[in-house]
C-alpha cells in the first residue's frame, strides 16, 4: 500500500465492518479504495483553498468598508465646515446689502429686473416691486445722454462688464433721481448668457451738485444766458468749424445805454428785471442756431453764424435794438431804455476770439460815441484809431519812469473873501513826440489798461511833495485836490497809497483833498460809503466831482462822509440865463448847506457867473477867470495878482 487511506474512508470502511487488515487485497479493490481516498483528499483540498480566500476575501471587505466609512466622515464634516462658512458670508453679505444705501439688481437673458434688494427703495423711495420684469434703458422716464446710452447699449448687446452708467428716472412725487449702476454679465455652465447681475447706488445729490456747478460755470445765474465762459467756448468752436469749412460769421456786440444810471436811480431789482427782459427778448429774436450770451453786466453779444453782408447784418443789429427799444414794464410804470450795437465779422475783422470781441467792442464803442441807440461795424478806421491808441498805451507803460508826467495846479478861491482857498492838481503827459498830453486824451486808456495805478499813485506823491515843497519855502500852501480815478478808488491798496504818500511827504493829512467823481461813487454806493468813511477816517478832505451829472439820490448823498461837492461845469456854463442851470445851481447849494457840504462851482469863466455864484451863496470857485490849470513855479508866483484880482471884482 503506498498512501495511507484518507481518514474519512477508513471510518467508513471501519463502519461497515471493513478495517485496513480486513479490507481485500484484492488488487482491483485496493485501487478502488486508493482512488476513492484521493477523492476525498481532493475534495479536502479544494474546501481548504474554498475556506481559505473567503476569509482573504471578507478580511478585505472590512478594510475597505473601514476607509469608505473614514472618507464618508471626512467628506461630512467637509461639507459640515463649508456649509457653516456658506451661512457666515450669506449672513455677512445680507447684513452689509441691508446696511448699506447701495443696492444688488438680477436681470434675465433679456435684460428684465428679476430681483432687486431693497437698498434700491430705501436710497430712492421707489417701490422695487414696481420694476420686476421690467427693462432699465426701456422705461418711460429713463434720461441719459443719448451717447452714452449707446455706449451702454453696445456693451451691454456685446455681454460686456459696465462700470459706472449714471442715469436719471423719476422717484415718488416726479422727484427726479439719478441712479448709478454697474454690472456683469452671468453665464451658465455651458457658457450660454442668462443675464446681468450687478449693484447700483443712489447718484442724485452728487448729480444735482455736478449739474449746478455746469450751470454755474456756464450760464449767468440772472438771466440763464450762457455766460462768457460757453460763449469763448461756442466762438472758440465757431471759429474753428469757419477755418475747417472757409465759413464766416458775425459777432453783434450789445451795450445798454445808460443802463448804470437806471440801476443806481432805481436799484439792483429794477435792473435785474431790465436785464432780464433785454436777455428773453434778444434770444427770442435770433435764430436758433444763432447763440446770444450775456458777457457780464449790462453786455450781451449774439453770435450769427453763415455768410452775411452788411446789409444783414444791419437789418439784425437794428432788430435787436428795437427789441432794447421796447419799453419795459416794472411796478406798474413803463421804463424806456437804448442799446449801442458793435458788429465784428470773421474773418475781415479778426482771426481769433480775442480780437474778434475786442474790435466788436470798439464798434460798439463808437456807436455809443455817435449817440447811442445805434450800430456802427468794425471798421479799417476805427482799426487805425485803435492802433494809435495801442502804440499810445506802449508809451504810456514808460511814461511814469521816464519821468515824463507833470503836474498843473488850478487855483479855487472862497467867493466871500476872494482870497486862495486851494488848487486841484491836474496831471499833463509830456510825450515826447505829440507834445503836452490832456488827461482826456490818455486817463481813459490809463483806466482800461491798468496803468492808472502807477500812475495815480504818481499823482498823490508829487501832489503832496509839491505841496509840502511851498510850505517849506514859507509860503501858506493850499489844500491841494487830487482826482481819484474808477480803478483807483475801487483799489484795495488805495489806503496804504494815500498814507504812504502823507508819511513820505511829510504832509499833514488836512492839506490833502480827494475828489471821486459822483458816477464812481455810484457805480457801488455801498462799497464807495465804506470806502470814504476809511479815507475820512485818515483826515483827508472828500470832493464829490462833477456833480449833478451822477444821477445820485439825495437820501444817499445824505450818508457820505463828504465835505464838499463840485457843482459840474455843464450847470455854471449856462448861468446865469439859463433858468434850468440856475435852478439847479441854487437846489445843489442849498441842499448840500442843509448837509453841512460846502459847494465849489466848477469852469467858471466869466464874471456874471461868478457874481450869480456869489449871489446863490455857492462857498468857491474854480475856473479859466480865476486860473487856468498851471505849472508849479507859476502858481506860487501868481497867489499875490489872484487876490488882486478878486479884491478888484468883489
Ligand atoms: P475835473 O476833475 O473835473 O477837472 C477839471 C477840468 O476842467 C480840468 O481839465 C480843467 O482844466 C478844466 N477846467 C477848469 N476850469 C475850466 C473852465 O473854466 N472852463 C473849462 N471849459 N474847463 C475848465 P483837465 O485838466 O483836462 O482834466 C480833465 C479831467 O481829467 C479832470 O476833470 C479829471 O477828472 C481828470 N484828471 C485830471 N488829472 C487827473 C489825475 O491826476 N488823475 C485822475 N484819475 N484823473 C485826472
Ligand atoms: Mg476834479
Ligand atoms: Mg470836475
Amino acid at each position: 500500500m503506498n498512501e495511507p487511506l484518507h481518514p474519512l474512508l477508513r471510518r467508513q470502511l471501519r463502519g461497515v465492518g471493513l478495517d485496513d487488515a480486513g479490507a481485500p487485497a484484492a488488487a482491483p479493490w485496493q485501487a478502488l479504495l486508493e482512488l476513492v481516498s484521493g477523492a476525498y483528499a481532493a475534495l479536502d483540498q479544494h474546501r481548504y483553498q474554498l475556506e481559505h480566500s473567503q476569509e482573504l476575501a471578507s478580511a478585505e471587505m472590512a478594510d475597505l468598508y473601514a476607509a469608505l466609512q473614514a472618507e464618508r466622515d471626512r467628506l461630512e464634516s467637509r461639507v459640515r465646515e463649508r456649509t457653516q462658512a456658506l451661512q457666515l458670508s450669506q449672513a455677512r453679505l445680507a447684513s452689509l446689502v441691508s446696511m448699506s444705501s447701495d443696492w444688488i439688481w438680477e436681470q434675465d437673458a433679456e435684460l428684465r429686473f428679476t430681483y432687486i434688494s431693497e437698498g434700491a427703495r430705501n436710497a430712492t423711495g421707489i417701490d422695487v416691486a414696481t420694476l420686476i420684469g421690467r427693462k432699465r434703458v426701456a422705461m418711460e422716464d429713463f434720461d441719459a445722454p443719448p451717447d452714452q446710452v449707446a455706449q451702454h447699449v453696445a456693451q451691454l448687446e456685446a455681454r460686456q462688464p459696465f462700470r459706472d452708467f449714471v442715469y436719471g428716472i423719476r422717484g415718488p412725487e416726479g422727484r427726479q433721481c439719478y441712479i448709478r449702476v454697474s454690472g456683469e454679465p452671468l453665464f451658465d455652465a455651458d457658457g450660454v448668457f442668462i443675464g446681468y447681475r450687478g449693484v447700483g447706488s443712489d447718484e442724485t445729490k452728487a448729480t444735482l451738485a455736478a449739474r449746478h456747478l455746469q450751470q454755474l460755470a456756464s450760464f449767468d445765474s440772472l438771466t440763464g444766458m450762457p455766460n462768457r465762459n460757453m460763449f469763448i467756448a461756442e466762438l472758440d468752436l465757431a471759429l474753428a468749424r469757419a477755418r475747417r469749412n472757409g465759413g464766416s460769421f458775425a459777432l453783434c456786440f450789445m451795450d445798454l445805454d445808460r443802463f448804470k444810471t437806471i440801476n443806481d436811480s432805481l436799484g439792483h431789482a429794477a435792473g435785474d428785471v431790465l436785464l432780464t427782459t433785454v436777455g428773453a427778448r434778444l434770444r427770442d429774436l435770433l435764430r436758433e442756431s444763432d447763440l446770444v450770451a450775456r458777457l457780464g453786466g449790462d453786455e450781451f453779444v449774439a453770435l450769427l453764424e453763415g455768410p452775411a453782408d452788411a446789409a444783414a447784418l444791419s437789418a439784425v443789429a437794428r432788430k435787436m435794438l428795437a427789441a432794447v427799444s421796447e419799453p419795459v414794464a416794472l411796478d406798474g410804470r413803463k421804463l424806456w431804455i437804448t442799446g449801442s450795437c458793435g458788429i465784428a465779422r470773421y474773418p475781415a475783422d479778426g482771426a481769433d476770439a480775442e480780437t474778434l470781441l475786442k474790435n466788436a467792442d470798439a464798434a460798439m464803442y463808437q456807436a455809443k460815441a455817435e449817440g447811442k441807440d445805434t450800430f456802427r461795424f468794425y471798421t479799417a478806421e476805427l482799426a487805425a484809431q485803435s492802433a494809435h491808441l495801442f502804440a499810445l498805451e506802449a508809451d504810456l507803460r514808460h511814461a511814469v519812469e521816464r519821468g515824463e508826467l507833470v503836474l498843473h495846479f488850478q487855483p479855487k478861491i472862497d467867493l466871500a473873501t476872494g482870497r486862495l482857498r486851494g488848487v486841484e492838481a491836474l496831471v499833463r503827459w509830456q510825450h515826447p513826440t505829440r507834445g503836452l498830453l490832456a488827461p482826456g486824451e490818455f486817463i481813459g486808456l490809463a483806466e482800461d489798461s491798468g496803468l492808472i495805478v502807477p500812475i495815480g499813485g504818481w499823482v498823490m506823491q508829487a501832489a503832496c511833495c509839491q505841496v509840502r515843497a511851498w510850505m517849506d519855502t514859507g509860503l501858506a500852501a493850499p489844500r491841494c485836490a487830487v482826482n481819484l480815478s474808477a480803478r483807483q478808488f475801487g483799489s484795495e491798496s488805495l489806503l496804504d497809497d494815500v498814507r504812504r504818500s502823507l508819511q513820505h511827504s511829510g504832509l499833514p493829512a488836512d492839506a490833502l483833498e480827494i475828489e471821486i467823481t459822483e458816477s464812481v461813487l455810484m457805480s457801488d454806493p455801498d462799497r464807495a460809503n465804506l470806502t470814504l468813511q476809511a479815507l475820512h477816517a485818515l483826515g483827508v478832505h472828500i470832493s464829490i466831482d462833477d456833480f449833478g451829472t451822477g444821477y445820485s439820490s439825495l437820501a444817499y448823498l445824505k450818508r457820505l462822509p463828504a465835505h464838499t461837492v463840485k457843482l459840474d461845469r455843464s450847470f455854471v456854463a449856462g448861468l446865469p440865463a439859463d433858468r434850468d442851470d440856475a435852478a439847479i445851481t441854487q437846489a445843489v447849494i442849498a441842499l448840500s448847506h442843509s448837509l453841512a457840504m460846502q459847494v465849489v462851482a466848477e469852469g467858471v469863466e466869466t464874471d456874471a457867473q461868478l457874481d450869480f455864484l456869489r449871489r446863490a451863496g455857492c462857498d468857491q470857485a474854480q475856473g479859466y477867470l480865476i486860473g487856468r490849470p498851471m505849472p508849479a513855479e507859476q502858481l506860487a508866483q501868481r497867489l499875490q495878482p489872484l487876490r488882486e484880482h478878486l479884491s478888484q471884482a468883489a
